[in-house]
């Protein structure tokens, strides 16, 4: 069981720092979070822990004694940078590492500029206290510059922090090669249980009988428990308020490109209500 520990900058009386209306300890709860989240929904193996689940104050020593204590496997450390720069960079510790610990950076690095469009600053070395105290491969990022009225106006968009965060999820997991969840959400087969028909499969997956039987080119109506069927059809989702096609993207395992070519859709505007082909 993989160990990881998300550390949320600042918080508390610590309000990290300011910008163009952005308190950092704010962004970078936000970003653990999502990050927490997408660890959980799209990979199994692991479990996570967060030095801070809200607004609380933690000492740097909490931060790694929490993270030591528990045993973590990778300490992440979620911070927004301030000083006049823009885009991304992220940090290792600048004195002995294991080479683990540069892997696991390189990974993360390369999964979150495959997600977000941040100016790319590059891997950096620091001497930072959560670097250097925590026993185990750890990682800084500093996502944005909260003084840069363009990094800030990304990181005022929620659909933004999901990016940051999914790149976040996705650098962990292949880090520390944790397995992709199958079924659920994107899942395509589907395994016959005692007292299934193909009229319960069907409606449980939202197609027919007919589609069913000519997905697995099934000339009769005979199916057995442990049997293997395909069950890839059609599927929809209503759109809710708030959600925007990128997020619903994400949720199905699919592009925004797919669904628009789906629903014949020219522009990126969806209404609550809607009822979208995603699959
Ligand atoms: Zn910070």
């Amino acid at each position: 069981m993989a160990k990881i520990y998300l550390d949320p900058g600042h918080g508390g009386t610590d309000s990290g720092a300011q910008g163009n209306g952005l308190q950092e300890k704010n962004v970078t709860l936000a970003i653990a979070l999502k990050t927490r989240d997408f660890l959980y929904r799209d990979y199994e193996g692991h479990s996570v822990r967060l030095s801070r689940t809200g607004d609380q104050t933690r000492s740097l020593n909490y931060r790694t004694n929490d993270a030591n204590s528990w045993g973590a496997n990778y300490f992440v450390s979620i911070h927004i940078n301030a000083g006049g720069g823009v885009g991304y960079e992220d940090y290792i510790y600048n004195g002995s590492i294991s080479s683990q610990t540069i892997t696991y950076r390189d990974r993360v690095h390369a999964e979150i500029m495959k997600q977000v469009d941040f100016n790319n600053r590059g891997k950096k070395r620091a001497n930072f206290h959560v670097l250097r105290e925590s026993r185990m491969p750890a990682i800084l990022t500093e996502n944005g510059f909260i003084d840069n009225a363009g990094d800030a106006a990304k990181l005022k968009s929620d659909d933004y922090l999901n990016r940051i965060a999914l790149g976040h999820a996705n650098g962990i997991a292949s880090a520390l090669g944790l397995r992709r969840k199958t079924g659920g959400g994107g899942g395509n087969t589907y395994i016959v249980k005692e007292g299934d028909t193909l009229w319960s499969i069907a409606q449980a997956h939202n197609i027919t009988v007919s589609e069913l039987k000519s997905l697995n080119n099934l000339t009769n109506d005979i199916i057995y428990p442990g049997q293997v069927l395909i069950v890839t059809g059609a599927v929809y989702h209503t759109v809710q308020s708030g959600e925007t096609l990128w997020g619903i993207a994400q949720l199905y395992g699919t592009t925004v490109d797919a669904i628009k070519n789906f629903n014949g859709l020219t522009g990126d505007t969806i209404q609550p209500g809607q009822r979208l082909r995603v699959k």
